[in-house]
């Protein structure tokens, strides 16, 4: 996802919600309902109809059983209806309760069982209002007799758009998306195309397969009459096939701009291990919206240009060497498709390792301080509004800060590591430890804090659970420095590197209790311009 407001030049904060309903409830929870099964495999089938922007189709759900239950709860956002319900052959009740399904079973549940139900459904889903954003799905007429259709769901969910276990905790081992159009178009999905089935009727079935777990919100088609083109990436696990599609119209301009995808593997490969997908392959996908993290199934809609549609976010400069889409929508391949957070209010594990991806491509193809002018130059942009936390249980996430300030933090992090082989192997670490699994930020925080080689809780307390920025308060007496944070949450102890007068920058670590250096003959201080904190000379 990308953050909002930036084309708008202001960041605005997102009013955060204090009052939660039932329906967020039977969003954002871990129902009963949801617990006792473990999601294995899904086959969606769906055609949309372009002439009254419908959908019918239906989604096999495999699951095991974890524990006895007769009730299971599947989810599909209002308009679209369920016409049925069935399992081993017999028809299902069932009882809607907003967007959310209640299907009671026949059959015994018994722990340890596989089992499977097919939910039948049709309507005309909700039309996107401002996607990626404000999803849903999008008709697009293209002048020539047909209709582009593309989908975007995170946040809103991808019950928007088909029947599903609509809560990220739980993903899928694989999945099959059939998608059948006009015979003239393509639907371009997520992983590996398995077949093309001409039908009867002058319309042609598309048979995706996924072999690896996907988020919810990742499933997406794709239809237009797409040109394409392949290559393969001689990775760190060896070939990985990459295959770009694209409206004719654009066709020559996105092979010279998709030049960056490479450069954009080979750089993320460094810093965060394989690619996480070899056996789906690696996909940008031409759309008529701004770009999504569909995994192995990049969407694109930049306009061909870099920066972020033309504009350098940072100031720098920096940020228009390089395409903003290709670079963040492909960085989520790492953090949020490979390691992806259970719930929403855990965003920032996306956003904020993604954001900071940014920087570190900045790095790795234009020097390391090029990458810090980068980071350091999008710290405009930090609202300090609400904390990048949200609330957990009800579907919602915190500050878009998780963006820019999460960048920030991770930098910040970086500086305290002070060893950047080290902070690469715990950035390929994660992606290893958490390899395709859903995660609470907290297994996160643990993880960077236990092989940072100092326990960092506190600084993780500080950017995602506070709005405020810590400050360096000091002051010169009797020869010394004395110095504490200020502003900041019990306990901060973060180390910092600073500059007294002209000497050599070295480390203090401060607490929120004074301490003091030995600083003859000067009254300057510098933090070094990494740390996203504020100093302040105190009144003496
Ligand atoms: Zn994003």
């Amino acid at each position: 996802m990308l953050a909002v407001g930036l084309l708008l030049n202001s960041f605005y904060s997102v009013a955060q919600n204090t009052t939660f309903t039932h329906a967020d409830t039977l969003r954002g929870a871990i129902t009963a309902e949801r617990a006792w099964w473990d999601l294995t495999y899904y086959h969606l089938q769906v055609k949309p109809n372009a002439a009254d922007s419908s959908l019918t189709g239906s989604t096999l759900v495999q699951y095991k059983v974890l524990k006895p239950s007769q009730v299971i709860q599947i989810d599909l956002q209002e308009p679209l209806q369920v016409q049925k319900v069935v399992q081993d052959g017999r028809e299902l009740k069932y009882k809607r309760d907003g967007n959310a399904f209640f299907i009671t079973l026949n059959k015994e549940q018994k722990t340890g069982n596989k089992e499977s139900i097919e939910v039948f459904y049709s309507g005309r889903p909700r039309l996107a209002k401002r996607p990626p954003w404000d999803g849903g799905v999008q008709w697009v007429p293209n002048g020539k007799g047909n209709t582009i259709i593309s989908t975007s769901c995170q946040g809103l969910g991808s019950s928007v758009w088909w029947p599903c276990k609509d809560h990220m905790y739980d993903e899928p081992d694989s999945m099959m998306i059939s998608v059948t159009v006009p015979a003239n178009m393509k639907d371009i999905s997520n992983g590996v195309l398995r077949s093309v089935i001409d039908n009867d009727d002058q319309t042609k079935t598309f048979n995706w397969f996924v072999k690896n777990p996907i988020n919810n919100y990742g499933v997406n088609m794709n239809v237009a009459n797409y040109e394409s083109w392949d290559e393969v990436y001689k990775g760190e696990k060896g070939d990985l096939p990459v295959s770009y599609y694209v409206l004719p119209e654009n066709l020559e301009k996105a092979k010279v701009q998709f030049k960056q995808v490479p450069m954009m593997l080979k750089a993320f490969e460094h810093w965060f291990g394989p690619y996480p997908f070899y056996e789906d392959g690696y996909k940008l996908v031409e759309v008529p919206y701004l770009g999504m993290e569909h995994q192995s199934s990049v969407t694109y809609g930049n306009g061909y240009k870099d920066g972020y549609l033309g504009r350098d976010l940072s100031g720098t400069g920096w940020g228009l060497k390089w395409d903003f889409i290709i670079i963040h929508e492909s960085g989520h391949e790492w953090f949020a498709n490979n390691i992806t957070y259970k719930d929403v209010a855990d965003m920032w594990v996306h956003e904020s390792f993604t954001n900071y991806s940014e920087n570190l491509y900045t790095e790795f193809y234009f020097g390391k301080e090029a990458g810090a002018d980068y980071v350091i130059g999008t710290r405009k942009v930090i609202a300090n509004d609400i904390p990048i936390v949200g609330t957990y249980g009800v579907n919602q996430e915190g500050s878009k800060d998780m963006y820019y300030k999460g960048g920030n933090m991770l930098h910040t992090i970086r500086q305290v590591v002070n060893n950047d082989e080290k902070w690469r192997q715990i950035l390929r670490g994660l992606n290893k430890e958490f390899y395709h699994q859903t995660v609470d930020g907290s297994q996160i925080e643990a993880y960077v804090s236990k092989h940072a080689g100092r326990d960092i809780s506190k600084v993780f307390d500080q950017y995602l659970r506070d709005v405020r920025i810590p400050v360096l308060e000091y002051q010169f007496k009797n020869g010394a420095m004395q110095y504490r944070w200020a502003n900041v949450v019990d306990g901060f102890d973060m180390p910092v590197k600073v500059q007294i007068g002209s000497g050599k920058d070295q480390f203090i670590y401060p607490s929120t209790d004074w301490k003091s250096v030995k600083a003859k003959g000067t009254t300057t201080m510098k933090v070094d311009r990494n740390f996203y904190v504020e100093s302040k000379l105190a009144k003496s």
